[in-house]
Parts: C-alpha cells; sequence; structure tokens
C-alpha cells in the first residue's frame, strides 16, 4: 500500500515573525506620536489665532475710541448754536478768528476749517493747513454730508485723515461745514499700543493700502482681519507661525524617548528569548546525539517555565528509549533459553581475555558439547533436551568465577574462558564440572548418564591469536575428545609437537 503523501509545510520565519510584532510596535508608537503631533500643532495654531484676534479686538476698540472722539468733538461743534450764527452771519474775519480760537486748544490737529455749502474753505486755506487734496475733497458733491473718512498721505510728515461735519441752520439748511484733519500718530498709538513687540499691526483703507502699522509681512504668517465700523477700513494683524509650543515640543520628544525605551526593552527581550530558546533547542539536541550514541542523556532543563512540561516529556522519552535499549542490548547478548551469555557476548568480552593473555595470565579457552545430546532429544523429547541444556548452564554458572566468562554458542556447544589455571586446576575444573552437570540432572530429576566433551586451548596475545583461531583450535581438540570416547577434555596440541591431552 503507497504511503499518504505528506504534504511538506514551509517553516515560518521566527525573525521575521519578531521584526513584524518590533515593526507593528514600531508603527503603532509612531502614529500615537504624529497625532499628539497632530493635536500639538492644531492646538498650537488655535491658541495663537486666539491670541492675534484677541489683539485685534483691542486694537479696534482703541481706534474706534480714538476715531469715535474726534468724531464727537466735530459733531457737537457743529451742533453749536455760535458757529451756525457765524457760518449764516459772520464776516469772514469773524469765521476766521472763531477756527483760530479753536486751533490752539487741539493740539494733535493739524488743519481745522470752516467751509461754505459749496464745500470752499472759508479764509486763506493755506494758513488753516488745508492742503489742495484735502480742498479738492471738499469740493466733491456730498463731501459735506456722507461721513467718509479721506486719508492723504500726499505730503511726507504730514499724513492726516480728514473729518467733516455739516453745518445746519435752524431749519435744517445746509449753511456749510466744519473741517477737521488729524495726524496719523495718535491712530498709529492706539493700535500700537495692544500687540506683543514680536507681531505686526496694520490698517489698511477701502484699497488695501496702509494708513498707519507696522512689520506687515506676506507669505508664512498666521494672520486676523477686523473691519472696521464705517470707514470701510480692516484691521490687520499678523504674528509669525510657531509650529509648537515649549510644551508640546516637549511631548513629542518624550513620546520618542518613549518609544526608544520601549523598542530597547523590545530588542533586548527578543534577543535574549533568542538566545534561551536557542540554548534550550541546543541542550534538547544533546539530549538526542547523547541517546542516539548511547551515552548518558544529560537532562534538558529548559529556561521557561512554560517548556518544563515539555522538557520533562523529552526527558522521560528519553529514559524510556534508554531503558529499552538497555533491555534489547541485554536481550541480544542473553541466550534466551539459558540466560547465558550468548556467541555475541562472548565475542564482545573475547578481547578482555586476549588482554589478560597480554598481561601474562594464563586464559584457557573450552569448548564444551554435550555427547548424543541428539539421542536425548530424540528419545525423550525437546523439552527434556532443553533441561538438559539448562542443566549444564546451572553447572556452568556456579562453577565460574567473577573473571570467568560461560556462553553458550549453538545447540549444545558451549565455551568457557578460564583465567589463571594451570592444566591441573583445569583439569579439576573440568571435573567439578562434569559432576556438577550430572548432579544437576539428577535435580531435575533426569537419570540420564550423558557426559560432556571438551576441547581447551590456552589463549594467546591479541597480536598472535584472534577468536576464530582459538575456537578452532578448541574446536579441534573437542573433536578429538569426541574421537577418544567422548567424556572427556582434550587439550590442544600444535600438529607436529609431541604428546596429546
Ligand atoms: P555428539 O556426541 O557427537 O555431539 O552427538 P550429538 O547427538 O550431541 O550431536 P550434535 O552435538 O551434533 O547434536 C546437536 C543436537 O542438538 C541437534 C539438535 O537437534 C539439538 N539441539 C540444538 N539446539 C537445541 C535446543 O535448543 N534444544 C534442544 N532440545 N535441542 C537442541
Ligand atoms: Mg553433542
Amino acid at each position: 500500500m503507497p504511503l499518504p503523501a505528506q504534504t511538506v509545510r514551509p517553516s515560518a520565519s521566527l525573525q521575521r515573525h519578531l521584526m513584524g510584532l518590533l515593526l507593528g510596535v514600531v508603527g503603532i508608537f509612531g502614529a500615537g506620536i504624529g497625532l499628539s503631533l497632530w493635536f500639538s500643532l492644531e492646538s498650537t495654531r488655535e491658541e495663537q489665532q486666539r491670541l492675534i484676534g484677541y489683539e485685534a479686538e483691542q486694537a479696534r476698540g482703541n481706534l474706534v475710541r480714538r476715531l469715535g472722539d474726534y468724531r464727537t468733538l466735530l459733531d457737537n461743534a457743529a451742533r453749536d448754536r455760535e458757529l451756525a450764527d457765524v457760518l449764516a452771519f459772520g464776516t469772514p474775519e469773524a469765521q476766521q478768528a472763531w477756527v483760530r480760537a479753536r486751533q490752539r486748544l487741539l493740539p494733535e490737529i493739524l488743519g481745522l476749517a470752516l467751509v461754505d455749502a459749496h464745500g470752499e474753505v472759508v479764509g486763506d486755506a493755506a494758513s488753516f493747513r488745508i492742503g489742495p487734496a484735502c480742498q479738492r475733497d471738499l469740493r466733491r458733491p456730498g463731501a459735506l454730508t456722507d461721513g467718509r473718512l479721506l486719508v492723504h498721505r500726499q505730503q511726507a510728515g504730514a499724513e492726516h485723515v480728514d473729518f467733516v461735519a455739516a453745518v445746519h441752520d435752524v431749519r435744517g439748511m445746509l449753511l456749510g461745514g466744519i473741517f477737521l484733519s488729524v495726524r496719523l500718530d495718535p491712530l498709529q498709538r492706539a493700535i500700537d499700543g495692544s500687540i506683543l513687540p514680536e507681531h505686526a499691526i496694520a490698517l489698511l483703507d477701502a484699497e488695501g493700502r496702509p494708513i498707519v502699522g507696522h512689520g506687515l509681512q506676506r507669505g508664512a504668517m498666521r494672520e486676523v482681519r477686523l473691519p472696521v465700523a464705517d470707514t470701510g477700513w480692516t484691521l490687520v494683524v499678523q504674528s509669525p507661525v510657531q509650529w509648537l509650543t515649549r510644551s508640546g515640543g516637549r511631548q513629542v520628544v518624550a513620546g520618542l524617548l518613549t518609544l526608544g525605551a520601549v523598542l530597547a526593552v523590545l530588542v533586548i527581550g527578543i534577543v535574549q528569548l533568542r538566545r534561551t530558546m536557542v540554548r534550550d533547542i541546543v541542550s534538547t539536541l544533546d539530549a538526542l546525539k547523547a541517546l542516539a550514541r548511547n551515552e548518558p542523556v544529560p537532562t534538558i532543563m529548559p529556561h521557561y517555565v512554560e517548556f518544563e512540561q515539555v522538557a520533562e516529556d523529552i526527558n522521560l522519552t528519553a529514559r524510556h528509549l534508554q531503558e529499552q535499549r538497555a533491555r534489547l542490548e541485554r536481550l541480544s547478548l542473553t541466550d534466551p533459553l539459558t540466560a547465558l551469555p550468548n556467541r555475541r557476548a562472548f565475542e564482545t568480552r573475547f578481547p578482555q581475555a586476549q588482554g589478560m593473555a597480554e598481561r601474562q595470565h594464563r586464559v584457557a579457552l573450552v569448548m564444551l558439547d554435550i555427547d548424543h545430546f541428539k539421542g536425548v532429544n530424540d528419545r525423550f523429547g525437546h523439552a527434556v533436551g532443553d533441561q538438559v541444556l539448562l542443566a549444564l548452564a546451572q553447572a556452568l554458572k556456579d562453577l565460574t568465577r567473577r573473571a570467568d566468562l560461560a556462553a553458550r554458542l549453538a545447540g549444545d556447544e558451549f565455551v568457557v574462558l578460564l583465567t589463571d589455571l594451570d592444566a591441573a586446576g583445569l583439569d579439576a575444573w573440568y571435573q567439578r564440572l562434569s559432576d556438577r552437570f550430572r548432579s544437576e540432572l539428577n535435580a531435575f530429576g533426569l537419570d540420564l548418564q550423558t557426559g560432556l566433551s571438551a576441547g581447551q586451548t590456552w589463549l594467546g596475545p591479541a597480536s598472535r591469536d584472534s577468536i576464530d583461531d582459538a575456537l578452532m583450535r578448541a574446536d579441534h581438540a573437542l573433536y578429538q575428545a569426541k574421537e577418544r570416547g567422548r567424556g572427556r577434555m582434550v587439550q590442544y596440541v600444535e600438529p607436529g609437537s609431541d604428546g596429546a591431552g
């Protein structure tokens, strides 16, 4: 049956994930800082606009009051019956005398004159400081009654604004008018007093030309324009654009510092997280490598408590695997029937025996084979045959020391490595083994006259002997034991050398 195709999911990048996280945080903070910057800019703008609006209101109030004062002065004079009489009935001398008497009382005034009903100045216009431009204006139709304020700048140093009020007789007939021209300085003072030094202010006429003011600029300035009632004039206040107040700037700096701190904490946290995770993964890898090499597995101790359960599971699995492997290894080195070491175990231990031989110890290799074992199987059955094998195994366990090794090679063939026994000692050992084998058989309740044949050889040092040679020699001696009637042990003798065991 074909295996189901596995879909391979590409691994996600932790680095990219963390970078995304960082960018997200930066984005959120950036948006927050941008928003608070925008709020700051807006509130700064509103604050500035409110301030210059307030300044403009103040300046307009002062200006209107000042203009109102002149207008009231003129209107009061125009309503004065004495003036109406002078205009209606007075001689030109009397009319001029009226003017001169008042001129002295009004210091800020440039010119003061009386005009007749056609707008002609009474007397010598120049002596009343009434220039040709003003005279022209006075002659235009409606000049005495329309109340317009006219500004004259033709003469440097004598710039002024004209006020005119009509004078009527008791029946309402137009007799003429009273004309007043005021220097621009008082107007300048009226608007100057209400603004901050770094701000600009200007009073513009109906055509947008400046009457008074200073510092007005074009371009990036905050500006407020207010109309001055009944004049057609406009008051303009400007201030240089201030983008951020000091507290707004501090707010942005605080935001940036916070962002920096959060980023630093995040980056350090991420680096540490990555380092500890990598350390945990490496220690897990080390444990798995040790498991693969069949070395002691180090216990995984994770950095974070959240990984403890997983680590404990891995540790437990590793221990299980190790125990299982040890059990399998034991099984692979043990003969299942007799529980004696098997051929593999014998091969594993053999170099150790060779080492002993190298260190001048006498090491004997004895190969054992039960006599006529097939016959036992045939006569009494395989189960009895197994019990015979167990009897020999028990005898071998009883008669081998720690340094010795008894193993079952195959079938009824066993091998023993015995250390530090001379030939006589070996013979005695063989006799004891045969006796013990028989008594073990009796203990199993088997009354069998089965004997043991043995072939023995001495081990040489590793450089001159091999496991195959040693087994071959012992097998050869065993064969001779069988040949000579069984139930005996024969020592291997090199062919050609005299005497056989
Ligand atoms: P000899 O005296 O020449 O050794 O004769 P033998 O009958 O013992 O012949 P051999 O050693 O060749 O016989 C081995 C027999 O051992 C053959 C096989 O049926 C039997 N055998 C092998 N393994 C087992 C086992 O695990 N249990 C039993 N009951 N018999 C086994
Ligand atoms: Mg046999």
